[in-house]
């Protein structure tokens, strides 16, 4: 056997995969990767594929970056791990300060965590909690939105809007109210018009909170699209609107950044589209620039002051974990901020956002493919069998079929349900953008 065969055996045996039907395992599955570099992933027998998921949208600069690479060597040889309860560590100091500063200017102080999922929790119960301290308990409800995803932890399931999982851990979620999709509103309601979209999505908004506010903690969007969902872009004016909203109706903001900070967007944050400032920010993902676990819920002033209370009085947020501000991940995170400050990451974005747009004009009317869509530097295009015009069965996996040939002309991607999806390092150059939207474009069009 070779070391990648025996590796594969291992991994079927032991290794139980997240949000994986392990039995559905073919032959040459896992693929393993074993290395990489800059835009590429290695697999265990040297074959070479371009990132075109930014390792599940997180790598932000590419991979072995050497001033990433440097700043978790220097943080090892000091401290790898020591607890965030009653003692700190400069690397985290450093962090919440940079994040402070370079977030929108209503949020003041930062809270970590591990994982985005968790970045919304922390938001959740500091919502729930805010409300509580300030002696209004009746104020609990979280306003949500169909087709959200902020996560799979329990806190985050309830808050999101994919039926599939509600079926199945419905039993254990808190009850929300709903809101309507702002996308599948323009686009079922609204004719496709953005302006109209926007408003009956904000009158629906407006509506609720006139009737409920008394019992509303937060509203909890995502930062201008639902990715998760298969990247549904919001029309403009659906954050600068709930904020104005909110505001008047003393419900919380909280704006979950997760897939869209850190450049994403097109803006460094994508709250900066329409200057608003939320209550609280969850960020995760690209925080690391893709190399550890780190999360960070970022929260207004008034909102941390809640928490303020002579010892005893029980006031406290608690939160926290093992690992929370671990300094490695915290280090690693902090040279991120660095390279963005730099500003030339940022910079080159929208040459690449309008690159990827031109190119992805080729997708439109083939008989392969269905809707594209796009927000800043990702792209989803949906397959589409040509017989039928639908997408094909989803038991038949046909979407995986067609990544795993991509991967074998090089190009590493992962579908989203019927969708393939382009969200590639930032670092990704003019020539890589080509050779991702060709690749997807061949392995597409070769189909079933
Ligand atoms: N929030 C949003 C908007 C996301 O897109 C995701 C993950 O895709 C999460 C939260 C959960 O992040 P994680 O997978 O790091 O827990």
């Amino acid at each position: 056997m070779t070391e990648t065969e025996v590796l594969r055996e291992w991994d079927r045996r032991y290794f139980w995969h997240p949000f994986t039907q392990m039995q559905c395992y073919g032959d040459d599955d896992p693929w393993i990767i074993a290395r990489a570099e800059g835009n590429y992933v290695y697999d265990t027998e040297g074959h070479r594929c371009l990132d075109a998921i930014a390792s599940l949208w997180c790598n932000i600069h590419g991979h072995r970056h050497p001033r990433l690479d440097a700043a978790l060597l220097a943080q090892i040889g000091k401290v790898a791990h020591s607890t965030a309860l009653g003692a700190s560590n400069p690397p985290a100091i450093r962090l919440a300060k940079a994040l402070v500063e370079m977030t929108p200017a209503s949020l003041q102080h930062c809270f970590f965590s591990e994982d985005g999922s968790e970045a919304v929790e922390v938001a959740i119960k500091m919502a729930a909690q805010y409300w509580c301290n300030l002696g209004r308990p009746e104020k609990h409800l979280f306003l949500t939105l169909d087709n959200a995803y902020h996560g799979d932890t329990v806190g985050a399931v309830s808050v999101g809007g994919f039926p599939l999982f509600h079926a199945v851990y419905g039993h254990l979620l808190f009850p929300t109210l709903r809101l309507p999709s702002p996308y599948v509103l323009q686009w079922e309601d609204c004719e496709g018009d953005p302006v109209q979209a926007t408003a009956a999505w904000l009158a629906a908004l407006e509506s609720t909170l006139q009737d409920q506010s008394g019992e509303i903690a937060a509203l909890i969007l995502e930062g201008g699209v639902q990715g998760a969902a298969g990247i549904l872009p919001f029309p403009p004016g659906i954050l600068a609107g709930a904020q104005r909203l909110c505001r008047a109706h003393e419900v919380l903001l909280i704006i979950d950044e997760v897939a869209t900070g850190f450049g994403r967007s097109g803006k460094l944050f994508s709250c900066e589209w329409e200057s608003v400032e939320p209550d609280l920010l969850a960020l995760g993902k690209g925080l690391s620039g893709g190399y550890l676990p780190v999360a960070a819920t970022l929260a207004a002033e008034h909102v941390y002051a809640a928490f303020l209370a002579p010892f005893g009085e029980a006031r406290q947020f608690y939160y926290g974990h093992t690992y929370t501000a671990n300094p490695l991940a915290c280090a690693v995170a902090l040279e991120n901020l660095a390279l963005f400050a730099e500003g030339s990451v940022l910079a080159a974005l929208p040459g690449k956002i309008a690159q990827l747009r031109t190119g992805l004009q080729r997708f439109h009317g083939q008989s392969w493919a269905g809707e594209v869509r796009q927000f800043g530097l990702m792209a989803a295009i949906a397959l589409r069998d040509p017989r039928t015009n639908a997408p094909y069965p989803y038991a038949d996996r046909v979407e995986y079929a067609v990544c795993r040939r991509a991967r074998e002309m090089g190009v590493y991607s992962r579908p989203l349900g019927d969708l393939l999806t382009i969200v590639p390092p930032l670092s990704v150059t003019a020539a890589e953008i080509d050779t991702i939207l060709n690749t997807l474009y061949d392995a597409m069009a070769e189909g079933r």
